[in-house]
């Protein structure tokens, strides 16, 4: 890819571990193909990380033309921002930065000619017409989930949502071409399970979806050969031009193999599980981690505990901060835990996940299925049980059991049995079955990001696509 200065672009991801890190992987790539990157990332989250780790951000300064600027969410100092406040950090996100994103195209120095926002942002589609550039999304989540979020008004008019009183989740849900025959009302997107077609979750989600179709074009952190036939319906009712380009983070091997593991954290790295992993027989340890937004209670975390323990697995379990939900006091690990644990566990508070499951101790993941961790576990052939907590993460654990046979998905259980059989299932009894499924889709996510491949082309695309949009002003 030849070197082209005047190519500028911002990217502005919604300010989440999961959203931030996948873009910055993205605008890694797009820094390395020769395109000028400012990386937006608001005070509140860039604060938050720098407090952590002061350098976070410094070896994306080493990319020629890459820098960070911040910007305003628009919320008060002292707001929560926690996921029940998604609407109103979306919203206020959405009033803050048309503005700044003009700002930057009309700069006499270096002006922008192309913006990538995160696909909530619909309202920054106005501002890039206004102007006069060009603007592409990028969603963080699977094809999967993409797709029947785009449903979901289709879901409505057919009666089939919303869920009414006590039903049966185990409902097939007819009306998302593509899933008809195994997708349940358990299945679809946690924001579905409210009983008023007027939920602002609900109505939210749906509506950003659909205004994705008014980009000029759409970036997708997945790959052909695991997300085909439902990116062949995105294509075909939706957005017609799509950038498969995942998975970033093999991807970004592939294209600069020297880098080194880093991602934005907002919680120290705790490495010495590394030491923990070396002692640690070939495949013998699950590897446990909800992310870095769901939480859990104290009765489901001990249930965890539990089946963990009875499985007689090894495990290392990463408990942030944050993860016990509950009032003052009662959100520290139970002391029973930390002492019993000592003997087959490790605890971290967050680890270097991608280098986790790339240790050969590591023989399964039991996950929340959050979409980075979902393709980390893939690029890494490794094994999932699926405990998923919110938003995607239903649907993309449907998928991981059913559709790609990659796990065992036990959402809406949390029994210890049912966790210590769960985990048997997967690392004895049905160990060869699982293996050879993930050593097969691994090998498909590599070749796909491999000189050739779909996701290598897509991202060629990509990259003189913007080339050339950037040479060319939009329609405003
Ligand atoms: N992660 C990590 N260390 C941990 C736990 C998670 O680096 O101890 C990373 C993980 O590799 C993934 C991200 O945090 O890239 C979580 O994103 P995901 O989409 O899976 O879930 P979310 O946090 O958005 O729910």
């Amino acid at each position: 890819m030849e070197k082209q200065d005047h190519v500028h672009v911002a990217i502005l991801p919604l300010p989440a571990v999961g959203h931030v890190n996948s873009m910055l992987n993205l605008a890694e790539l797009l820094g390395h193909a020769g395109i000028k990157i400012t990386f937006l990332n608001t005070e509140h989250y860039y604060d938050r990380v720098i407090r952590h780790s002061s350098d976070a951000f410094s070896r994306y300064m080493q990319i020629p033309g890459f820098q960070f600027k911040t910007l305003t969410d628009g919320l008060p100092r002292d707001h929560p921002r926690t996921p029940d406040k998604f609407p109103e950090l979306v919203d206020s996100l959405n009033c803050a930065t048309p503005p700044l994103l003009k700002e930057m195209v009309s700069d006499s120095k270096s002006p922008v000619n192309c913006i990538i926002t995160d696909g909530y942002m619909s309202r920054a589609i106005d501002a890039a017409r206004e102007v006069g550039v060009s603007i592409i999304y990028f969603r963080t989540i699977s094809a999967c989930a993409f797709w029947s979020f785009h449903c979901i008004p289709d879901i409505i008019d057919a009666g089939e949502l919303p869920i009414k009183g006590t039903e049966d989740m185990d409902r097939l849900i007819t009306t998302v071409p593509g899933m008809e025959g195994f997708l349940r009302c358990r299945d679809l997107p946690s924001f579905c399970r409210v009983n008023d077609p007027m939920d602002p979750h609900l109505l939210l989600f749906a509506r950003e979806t659909r205004l994705s179709a008014h980009a000029d074009g759409l970036i997708l952190n997945t790959f052909e050969d695991l997300e085909g036939p439902i990116l062949s319906q995105i294509r075909n009712h939706s957005c017609p031009n799509i950038y498969s380009i995942g998975p970033l983070n093999a991807h970004l091997k592939v294209r600069i193999p020297e880098k080194t593991y880093s991602s934005s954290s907002l919680w120290k790295i705790d490495r010495s599980c590394m030491a923990w992993l070396d002692k640690q027989p070939k495949q013998s340890v699950i590897y446990v981690s909800f992310g870095s937004i769901a939480v859990m209670s104290r009765d489901q975390l001990i249930e965890f505990y539990y089946g963990l323990v009875h499985s007689k697995k090894n495990f290392l379990w990463v408990i942030r901060p944050d993860l016990i939900s509950g009032k003052d006091g009662e959100n520290q690990i139970p002391e029973e835990l930390l002492e019993a644990t000592k003997e087959r566990g490790c605890i971290a508070g967050w680890v270097p996940q991608e280098e986790v499951l790339a240790h050969s101790a590591v023989g399964g993941f039991l996950t929340h299925c959050g979409w980075n961790s979902t393709l980390e576990s893939i690029v890494a052939g490794m094994p999932m049980i699926c405990w998923p907590s919110f938003a995607d993460q239903q649907i993309n654990s449907r998928f991981v059991g059913e559709v790609w046979k990659l796990g065992l998905d036990i959402k809406d259980l949390c029994d210890r049995n049912i966790v210590e059989k769960t985990v048997n299932d997967l690392m004895v009894e049905r160990k060869e079955e699982f293996m050879e499924s993930a050593d097969r889709m691994a090998n498909l996510a590599k070749k796909s990001v491999n000189k050739g491949g779909s996701s290598y082309c897509n991202l060629d695309r990509l990259v003189n696509d913007i080339k050339m949009m950037s040479s060319q002003p939009q329609n405003c």
